[in-house]
């Protein structure tokens, strides 16, 4: 499987990835794998049972914020908000 690299901010806080775009593609260079360069163009996506899942993505921090991300700010004043 191919592995996509992705670049963003890490909230220190929670430790979640915010992903704001895709750097590059690790292919696996599989041709049973329908995201490799590899991927025969006889076989056509989306008819073909290749591979079609992406490994774990390579997440690379470009920043740091030290907070908590948007959903986990959400969650918690959601739930202060109830007691
Ligand atoms: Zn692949
Ligand atoms: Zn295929
Ligand atoms: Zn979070």
């Amino acid at each position: 499987m191919c592995q996509r690299i992705a670049q963003g901010t890490r909230w220190a806080r929670c430790g979640h990835f915010q992903r704001h775009f895709i750097r590059g593609i690790v292919d696996c260079a599989s041709y049973r794998c329908s995201n490799s360069v590899k991927h025969p163009d006889s076989c056509i996506r989306p008819n073909c049972h290749c591979i079609r899942d992406w490994s774990a993505e390579i997440q690379e921090d470009i920043d740091t914020a030290d907070d908590y991300c948007w959903a986990c700010r959400s969650a918690r004043e959601r739930a202060a908000g109830r007691s």
